[in-house]
């Protein structure tokens, strides 16, 4: 069976872990331990073959990076997440992108994700203008509800299927 690995990164409270056990537990956890940084599996489907996907829940921010490259290096994709209601999230995530991208190369397999799709009236980030930003640097652009269960599956399978495409994906 194939796996995937997949490492999720983002800053402290962006919905990271949120994210993670909605795909993998299918429940929202409104007050999950900010400071737990744990490996999930799940059984799944990618491109009609059954596959593995472990998933690292990441914590800490950028700045205290001890174990980011060991990541960076040994992920097959990554999901990185901002919250829609938090501007900062998205610019810190630069950081993060310039960061992998001088470690594997801009075509490492990496999906860009606003979370926190439903709460409209707080809303920080117009859509359009992180759409165009994600297509000049040819990265897919995702809006998700970790807690209404908006497009959570579908970051994690398109990730997938982008480490596929890209041939960073081992059987075993
Ligand atoms: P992490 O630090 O990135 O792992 O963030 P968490 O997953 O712990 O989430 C931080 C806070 O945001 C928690 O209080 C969550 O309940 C909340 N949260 C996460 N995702 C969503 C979402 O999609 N919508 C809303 N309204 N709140 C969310
Ligand atoms: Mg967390």
């Amino acid at each position: 069976m194939k796996e995937y690995k997949i490492v999720v990164l983002g800053n402290g409270g962006v919905g990271k872990s949120a994210l993670t056990l909605q795909f993998v537990q299918g429940v929202f956890t409104p007050h999950y331990d900010a400071t737990i940084e744990d490996s999930y599996r799940k059984l799944s489907k990618i491109e009609a073959e059954n596959a593995r996907l472990e998933i690292l829940d990441t914590a800490g921010t950028e700045q205290f990076s001890g174990m980011r490259e060991t990541y960076y290096k040994s992920a097959h994709g990554f999901i990185l997440v901002f919250s829609l209601e938090d501007k900062s999230t998205f610019e810190d995530l630069k950081l993060t992108y310039e960061n992998i991208a001088r470690i594997r190369g801009k075509d490492v397999p990496l999906i860009l994700v606003g979370n926190k799709s439903d709460l409209i009236g707080t809303r920080q980030i117009d859509q359009q203008f992180v759409e165009d930003h994600a297509r000049t640097l040819n990265i897919p652009y995702f809006e998700t509800s970790a807690k209404l269960n908006q497009n959570v599956a579908q970051i994690f399978e398109e990730c997938a299927i982008l480490i596929l495409k890209r041939g960073g994906v081992k059987e075993n």
